[in-house]
């Protein structure tokens, strides 16, 4: 009992910064997704390929989540976008305070698009808003369980997209395609799913236009 009350508590502290988080962000007119995925999902080379085809498009920044080092950080700089690290120590998941304390070191009046790569975890970050307009999950088929959504419900239910990804090796994973994006519309009617892959360019272009689709509505919507 006192657990279920210590828990309600974090998460009414975490809603409250959330909602101070949107409405910077609201009033800097800049669209924020909240991309979250197991580890080893694709997070980071979706996101590299997204910087590849957008950085030209849009002005984006990137906060990059992880337990202890900065190793995608690194991966992302390289595509010269500003890039922000958050090492949680071991924590599981990012929080409203976390991309609070960061996005001051961001200049969100020069900014269309704010990416913030979460901790590999397919569980409690889907709890834990952080001011974004939407989340979005990256799911690999070579996790080889196409039971996973419904595994791992609330990540999909939570998200606005979900991209399969790694589509290109199909063919020599154990994975029921139609199946897993039958149970995904399923938890989630209406949900966008797009099949991607890095390595062979697949999709990508499709999930950059929603992407672009988003800032354009959140821009409308601010002027
Ligand atoms: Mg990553
Ligand atoms: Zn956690």
């Amino acid at each position: 009992m006192a657990e279920i009350q210590v828990m309600k508590n974090i998460l009414g502290e975490n809603d409250r910064v959330a909602a101070e988080n949107q409405a910077l962000f609201a009033e800097k007119n800049v669209y924020v997704i909240n991309l979250m995925g197991s580890p080893g999902a694709g997070k980071t080379s979706v996101l590299e390929k997204t910087m590849e085809k957008l950085k030209d498009k849009l002005k984006m920044a990137v906060i990059e989540g992880d337990l202890f080092t900065s190793k995608d950080a690194d991966r992302i700089e390289k595509h010269g976008v500003p890039v922000i690290q958050i090492n949680t120590a071991g924590g599981c998941h990012l929080d409203a305070p976390m991309v609070q304390k960061v996005a001051q070191k961001l200049d969100l009046d020069d900014l269309d698009l704010l990416v913030v790569e979460n901790v590999g975890n397919l569980v409690c970050p889907a709890e834990f808003a952080v001011g974004e307009d939407d989340k979005g999950v990256v799911l690999s088929i070579t996790e080889g369980d196409d039971k996973k959504p419904m595994k791992y419900p609330l990540i999909f239910k939570e998200s606005a997209i979900a991209l399969l990804n790694k589509a290109d090796l199909l063919p020599y994973c154990n994975f029921d395609m139609a199946a897993a994006k039958e149970d995904i519309t399923t938890l989630h009617p209406g949900m966008d799913v797009i099949e991607v892959s890095c390595t062979k360019d697949q999709g990508l272009d499709a999930w950059c236009d929603w992407l672009l689709g988003r800032v354009a509505a959140k821009q409308k919507k601010g002027k």
